[in-house]
């Protein structure tokens, strides 16, 4: 399975019908984090856009890898962010009409590219954002449904392998107490 689906991919008609392009994942590609999200919203799909930028939840983002000390820029706002030992991507590639969520069987059509990026880049936290992407990892990594909502399970870690994977509110919905909960818990698991 190639990295990226190619600019042409239909696997999900009703997204790739709406769609301004596919936004796929980056980072560094040695990257230990891994943060996937749920589907690129409408600004990061613009034609120069990247995961996680152009939006208020992109530069909640970008802010907390400044403060990780993972991105070489100091403005949460820039739109082309120089990142390093993290990977960013989303449970589905093409942004779904009107900003909804994307259904089952979309996760599970992009998941294969998914599982490709997590195989090239072999992260060794994987940090999930909002239902959808703890509901793909719980699945991938330990065969299972998360034991509650995300709401529940924020900042809370469990063991696949050599994997650790780490449940967040998406940062569009999550509180400013909940954003210092996620820069806590990465900051200890990424010094361990
Ligand atoms: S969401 Fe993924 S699988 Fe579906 S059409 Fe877009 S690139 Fe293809």
């Amino acid at each position: 399975m190639p990295l990226f689906p190619d600019g042409e991919c239909t696997r999900c008609p009703a997204l790739a019908a709406n769609r301004q392009r596919i936004v796929r994942g980056y980072g560094d590609p040695q990257a230990r984090l891994m943060i996937v999200g749920e589907a690129p919203g409408y600004l990061e799909a613009r034609p120069d856009g990247r995961a996680f930028t152009g939006d208020r939840s992109g530069r909640r983002v970008q802010k907390l890898l400044i403060a990780l000390g993972m991105s070489e820029e100091t403005d949460p706002a820039v739109e082309t962010p120089r990142l390093r030992g993290v990977w960013l991507t989303n449970v589905v590639r093409c942004n779904p009409p009107g900003n909804r969520n994307p259904t089952p069987a979309e996760v599970a059509n992009c998941a294969l590219f998914l599982c490709a990026e997590m195989e090239a880049i072999k992260p060794k936290v994987v940090a999930t954002l909002g239902n959808f992407a703890a509901r793909w990892a719980f699945g991938e990594l330990l065969g299972q449904e998360p034991p509650a909502g995300v709401r529940a399970l924020h900042g809370q870690t469990w063991r696949a392998g050599d994997v650790t994977l780490l449940c967040l509110v998406h940062p569009a919905r999550a509180s400013n107490a909940q954003i210092a909960v996620a820069e806590q818990v990465l900051r200890s698991l990424l010094a361990g």
